[in-house]
């Protein structure tokens, strides 16, 4: 599975302490994140992870046009509400592709903690003929 990993600066240590502690999961998996979200990752769990550009300087972008190209199976993107952010479009533009292409997204760690629990379970082979295909647009 392809994970994204995403977390806007106020909830970055929420989803490091995350990841920490079911390293074991994530560990199984093929790792992509947003720059500063990655690097703090790597860093504090040692886990191995592709990073793109930081958010702010198109790395949210970049997750999107991986989900367009089917190469995403799930993203973790704790994102702050309470905040302004400069790139708000890049970040709705990632969510609309999610549901474009139906893939989980989990925004707040309630949410993430269930697909973590789903991902042991190996539940995403049932979610996988959701994907729709665009071909024929
Ligand atoms: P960052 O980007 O991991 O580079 O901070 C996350 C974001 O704000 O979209």
């Amino acid at each position: 599975m392809k994970i994204a990993l995403i977390a806007h600066d106020k909830k970055k240590t929420e989803l490091i302490d995350f990841v920490s502690e079911n390293r074991n999961v994530f560990s199984d998996h093929e790792l992509f994140a947003t720059g500063t979200t990655g690097r703090r990752i790597i860093s504090a769990s040692g886990l191995s992870i592709h990073c793109f550009q930081s958010g702010p300087l198109g790395g949210d972008q970049e997750i999107g046009a991986s989900i367009a190209r089917g190469e995403m199976d799930l993203v973790i993107f704790f994102r702050d509400p309470l905040t302004a952010q400069p790139h708000e479009p890049d970040v709705s533009a990632l969510v609309r592709l999610c549901d474009v292409y139906s893939v989980p997204l989990a925004t707040n760690i309630s949410t993430a903690m269930l697909l973590v629990e789903a991902l042991k379970r190996g539940d995403f082979e049932k979610v996988e003929g959701n994907r729709p295909s665009y071909e024929n647009r």
